[in-house]
C-alpha cells in the first residue's frame, strides 16, 4: 500500500506547480485532455534547466558525442524496419463490467480494478488480452488512405540510426562514439496518468552510443555508472534508486540486455530511466531496408561492419518529477524547495525594501537590470520582505537580495540564502562574482 504522506507529498506538488505556474492542465479552460500537461513560465525554465544541463554534460563537455535535431515524424518505413509497426505494443485488456481499458501487464492497476468490482459485489471478467500498437498515425497530404499514412515517432532513438551515415560522413568521429538528441516523442498509452509520469506525449533525451561488439559489457557498465551520477546531480537520493534488470520476454524487441532504473515515486517503485544494449539490429534492419550502406569502415584496418549500440535514454518529464518530489520541503509553515542550484528556475530575486521610495526602486531596478546580463533574475516589490522571501522559497530562488536604506549610503545589499535563511551583508560591485562563485 502507498503511504499516506507520500500520496500527499505528490498532491502537494501537484498543487504548487499549478499555483506558482510550474504545470498547468493541458487545454484547461475547454475542461482538458486526459493527462495532457502543459509547462508554465516556472516549468519551462525548470525544464530547459534539466536538458541544458544534460547537453552540456554528454554533449558538449565530451568529445565522443554529437547532438542532432530530427523531424518528428520520419518516413513510414523507419518504423517498419525498426520493428515498431510490428512489435510496438502493449497487451490490452477490456473489463466485462465496466469496459474500461487496462494494460494487461501492469498487474497492481489489473488487482486494484478486481478489488473495485468485488467490493461492489460485481464478478470482474476481462476479454482476452489484445496487442494495441502505441503509434499515433496520422496522415500526409490531402489524402487519407494507407498510402499517405505516417507516425508520430514513438522514440527519439530512429533519428539516430537513419542519421548515422550523415553523422559519420561529416564529423570525425571514430568507434566508440555517440549521437544524442533531445526531442518529443508519442505514445498512444493505454493507461496514463500520475501527473506527467505517463502521457500520451512527452520528452526523451537519448543517446545511441556507437561501438564494437566485443566492448559491449564494459560500455554498458560505464553508462550505467554515468547514470547513476546524473541522477546524484539531480538531487536525488540514490536509496530510491533502484537498478533492474529485465529479464528475457519482458525486454523490448531489439534488446539483448536492459537495465532500468526505478525510482521510488510516491505512487509505487517504476522505471525513471533506462539502459539498453541494442546490438546491431537498428543499423543492419536499415541497411537491408533503405539499401544503403550504413556500416563503418575502420580506418586503421580497413574493416567494414555494423558498430553495435548501447542506447541510454532519459526521460525529461519525469526528471523533472523526481526533482521536484526531491526538492520539496516543508519548514514549519513554509516551503522551500531545494532545488540544486544549476536547475533552479530563477538565481537570483531582487526587492527594494519599500515599494514607495523611489530611491530605493531605482537602485533595485538597477542591480536587477545588471544581474539580469549573467543570470535569470525575479523581482517583486509587493508585500512586506518576509512574505517575498516565503514566495522565492517556494519557487526555490536560491538567493534574495534586497535594497535598504544602507545600500543608498555606501553600495551594500543584503543577500539571504535559501537553505539557511542566513543573510550576509554585500558590495554591490562584487555581486556577479560572489554568485558566479556559488554556482560553480
Ligand atoms: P514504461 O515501462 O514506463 O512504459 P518504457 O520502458 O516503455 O517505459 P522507454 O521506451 O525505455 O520506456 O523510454 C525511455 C524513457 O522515456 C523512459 O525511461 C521514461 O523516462 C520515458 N517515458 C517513456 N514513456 C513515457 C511516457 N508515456 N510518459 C513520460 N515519459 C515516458
Amino acid at each position: 500500500m502507498k503511504e499516506k504522506s507520500q500520496n500527499n507529498l505528490m498532491d502537494k506538488v501537484i498543487s504548487l506547480c499549478k499555483r506558482r505556474g510550474f504545470i498547468f492542465p493541458g487545454s484547461e479552460i475547454y475542461g482538458g485532455l486526459a493527462n495532457s500537461w502543459d509547462y508554465g513560465p516556472l516549468g519551462v525554465e525548470l525544464k530547459n534547466n534539466i536538458k541544458q544541463m544534460w547537453w552540456e554534460r554528454f554533449v558538449h563537455q565530451r568529445g565522443d558525442i554529437v547532438g542532432i535535431d530530427a523531424a518528428l515524424i520520419m518516413n513510414p518505413k523507419v518504423w517498419e524496419a525498426s520493428g515498431h509497426l510490428k512489435e510496438f505494443s502493449d497487451p490490452l485488456v477490456e473489463c466485462k463490467v465496466c469496459h474500461e481499458r487496462f494494460r494487461a501487464d501492469q498487474k497492481d492497476i489489473i488487482v486494484e480494478h478486481e478489488e473495485f468490482h468485488e467490493k461492489r459485489k460485481e464478478s470482474a471478467g476481462w476479454t482476452e488480452p489484445k496487442q494495441f500498437n502505441l503509434m499515433f498515425k496520422t496522415f500526409i497530404g490531402p489524402l487519407q488512405d494507407e498510402k499517405s499514412t505516417a507516425y508520430f515517432r514513438p522514440e527519439t532513438a530512429q533519428a539516430m540510426f537513419v542519421n548515422f551515415k550523415n553523422v559519420v560522413d561529416t564529423t570525425r568521429q571514430n568507434l566508440p562514439f555517440g549521437i544524442a538528441q533531445i526531442g518529443k516523442a508519442f505514445r498512444n498509452e493505454i493507461t496514463t496518468g500520475n501527473f506527467i509520469f505517463r502521457t500520451k506525449e512527452f520528452e526523451q533525451m537519448e543517446i545511441e552510443y556507437f561501438i564494437e561488439e566485443k566492448d559491449w559489457q564494459n560500455i554498458f557498465e560505464m553508462w550505467r555508472k554515468e547514470m547513476l551520477f546524473w541522477i546524484k546531480d539531480l538531487g536525488v537520493n540514490l536509496k530510491k534508486v533502484h537498478e533492474r534488470e529485465v529479464p528475457d520476454g519482458e525486454r523490448a524487441h531489439y534488446s539483448k540486455r536492459t537495465v532500468d532504473f526505478d525510482y521510488e515515486f510516491p505512487f509505487g517503485k517504476e522505471e525513471l530511466y533506462g539502459l539498453a544494449y541494442r546490438t546491431d539490429f537498428d543499423l543492419r534492419n536499415h541497411e537491408k531496408a533503405s539499401g544503403v550502406n550504413l556500416k563503418y569502415k575502420d580506418a586503421k584496418t580497413g574493416k567494414e561492419f555494423w558498430p553495435h549500440v548501447i542506447e541510454p535514454t532519459w526521460g525529461v518529464d519525469r526528471s523533472l518529477l523526481i526533482v521536484l518530489l526531491e526538492a520539496y520541503h516543508e519548514e514549519g509553515d513554509r516551503v522551500v524547495l531545494k532545488l540544486p542550484l544549476r536547475l533552479a528556475p530563477y538565481k537570483v530575486a531582487v526587492f527594494p525594501l519599500l515599494a514607495n521610495k523611489d530611491k530605493l526602486v531605482e537602485k533595485a531596478k538597477e542591480i536587477y537590470k545588471d544581474l539580469q546580463k549573467n543570470f535569470s533574475v525575479a523581482w517583486d516589490d509587493r508585500g512586506n520582505i518576509g512574505k517575498r522571501y516565503y514566495s522565492q522559497d517556494e519557487i526555490g530562488t536560491p538567493w534574495c537580495i534586497t535594497v535598504d536604506f544602507e545600500s543608498l549610503e555606501n553600495d551594500t545589499v543584503t543577500v539571504r540564502d535559501r537553505d539557511t535563511a542566513k543573510q550576509e551583508r554585500i558590495k554591490v560591485a562584487g555581486l556577479t562574482t560572489y554568485f558566479e562563485d556559488k554556482l560553480k
